[in-house]
């Protein structure tokens, strides 16, 4: 075990509970959350299009739909009360990094002006999905008919069976809605003042050292007067960092407050029910605690599409138009298995940019949009920031060996960049406050450009355009200009016509 790792495992199960708390926690919050309008006494019997999810798949959908078609009727379903919120800002919302206008992606008039019927609130819960009839059942008794069916609804929170007593413990929460995240951040400020006055430290615990988690502490740090993640490999966020970079957070993370404890998880949370305030380690110890975040992974919401008879891999199996198996169903977004560009493997993408495109592509196909956009093979692009660090990951991270993978990594004091090439091509990144450039590292990945043909050194510092030559600039990277434009971006009618006047 490294010194760090030794450091923070014997800070978790220090005596700290016995000091008085330093912290004074901000114990409001400004809100005023987006709600949605109540839902219409009477929903429509039929709709053109159901879409089942209010977030980015489902907006996406929508939006493409109705570019195509303005009269089809769109019923749009969602579990939770709220019009469309930016679920990654949930944690910058509680820790007061951003506020309510901010975490609002589609505001009340977004609905009216694209026509779309809102059924929003617990009571419009799709309950079940019957794909020969074209009906979707609510949890109030409704019955909707509908032409074409989007499922975008997203993750749910999995926590292993190894970790035993966590659930119906008021104290311990999961971090995947805005509920969530708001629950938990009432009871850390309750928790910490009740710590407070009893002279003691309060001390918030994650399980689960991936985006999720990550975010969960950093939010919870700025009220508790502690805070662990605890993470039962080596690392944090495994799939998408290599082993150096996730060291280099895990310091950085500590520096700000969040003490990070690897190889280590929780076996039991003590007693069978009501609130839980001690833990039992894997590594046999037992720890104290005000508030627990289950943050351990999300699994694609297969549910609904399962019980229609769906296909389902390691997600909802989806072809390139994003239709299921179901007739006229379609599917977009966390729920899907995506095929990985690199290896071919099959898993979903959680992320919200992929949500978004998928959601585009699924609506423009439902509404037979000419020359619709298709899905293909993709892979993660990830930018995120913890406290004041970036850290951007992209395509393959963790090479198999074996296989003709090489990798060139350069540490900073406090930042890190790793690169991983095969036959010459840039495969995948890891730059931890390392942000110069990223577009161009995308572009060479995204175009498979031979690297060979750059600056030898260009990994070692930003890229600049002047690495490429002049063909591959134009070719390459500026793929994306309109193709009215010249050779040096200017608009080919405004270079004709200069070309007149001089003449
Ligand atoms: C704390 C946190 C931080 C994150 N940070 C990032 C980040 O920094 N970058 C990034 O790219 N991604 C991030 N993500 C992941 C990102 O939020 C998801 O990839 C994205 O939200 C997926 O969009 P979606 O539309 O597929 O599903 P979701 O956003 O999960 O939306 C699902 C929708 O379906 C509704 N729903 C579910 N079940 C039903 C049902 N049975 N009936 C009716 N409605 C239902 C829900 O109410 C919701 O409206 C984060 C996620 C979390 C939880």
């Amino acid at each position: 075990m490294s010194q760090i790792q030794q450091n923070a495992l014997a800070q978790l199960l220090g005596l700290s509970a016995d000091e008085a708390g330093a912290k004074e926690p901000e114990t409001t919050l400004n809100l005023n959350l987006p709600l949605a309008p109540e839902p219409a006494e009477t929903l429509p019997q039929f709709a053109d299009y159901a879409i089942v999810g209010n977030s980015a798949a489902g907006i996406a959908a929508a939006e493409a739909i109705r570019k195509q078609d303005t009269e089809g009727t769109i019923l749009m379903l969602s579990k939770e009360p709220y019009l469309a919120y930016g679920k990654p800002l949930i944690s910058y919302l509680i820790e007061g990094k951003t506020d309510d206008a901010h975490l609002a992606y589609r505001d009340a008039s977004f609905y009216e002006r694209a026509n779309i019927t809102c059924a929003f609130g617990p009571e419009c819960e799709v309950v079940a999905l019957d794909a020969d009839q074209h009906v979707l059942a609510l949890a109030n008794g409704v019955r909707v008919q509908y032409g074409k069916c989007l499922l975008a609804v997203g993750s749910t929170p999995f926590v292993p069976r190894s970790i035993k007593n966590w659930r119906n413990r008021e104290n311990i929460h999961t971090f995947e809605c805005l509920d969530d995240a708001l629950a938990a951040w009432q009871d850390t400020v309750a928790a910490t003042e009740r710590a407070h006055a009893e002279g003691r430290k309060s001390r918030v615990i994650v399980v689960g050292g991936g985006l999720t988690g990550l975010k969960a502490a950093e939010a919870l740090s700025h009220i508790a007067d502690e805070a662990f993640v605890l993470t039962h490999g080596p690392r944090i966020m495994s799939k998408i960092l290599d082993a150096q970079g996730s060291e280099q957070l895990i310091e950085l993370l500590a520096e700000r407050g969040v003490t990070v404890v690897t190889n280590t998880s929780v076996d039991e949370f003590l007693g069978e029910e009501g609130p839980c305030h001690e833990a039992k380690l894997t590594e046999g110890s037992t720890i104290n605690f005000d508030v627990a975040i289950a943050a351990v992974g999300v699994r694609p919401a297969m549910g609904l599409a399962e019980q229609a008879g769906a296909e389902i891999g390691k997600g909802v199996v989806v072809d390139e138009t994003l239709a299921t198996t179901l007739a006229d169903v379609y599917a977009a977004g966390d729920m899907t298995q995506v095929v990985n560009a690199f290896d071919g493997s099959k898993r979903p993408l959680a992320l919200w940019t992929n949500a978004v495109r998928q959601g585009a592509i699924a609506g423009a196909q439902m509404a037979e949009t000419p020359n619709a956009p298709v899905y293909g093979p993709d892979y993660a692009e990830n930018i995120v920031d913890f406290f004041d660090i970036s850290v951007m990951t992209c395509g393959v991270v963790n090479p198999p060996e074996g296989e003709g993978f090489q990798t060139i990594a350069y540490q900073g004091k406090d930042s890190y960049a790793m690169f991983v090439t095969k036959d010459d091509v840039l495969m995948g990144y890891v730059l931890v406050n390392h942000p110069e450039r990223a577009g161009i590292y995308n572009a060479l990945i995204a175009h498979h450009v031979n690297i060979s043909e750059l600056d030898p050194d260009m990994l070692g510092r930003a890229p600049r355009n002047l690495d490429f030559d002049a063909e591959t600039r134009w070719n390459r990277l500026h793929e994306s200009y309109p193709t009215a434009l010249d050779r040096k971006g200017f608009a080919r009618e405004v270079a004709a016509l200069d070309a007149r006047e001089e003449a």
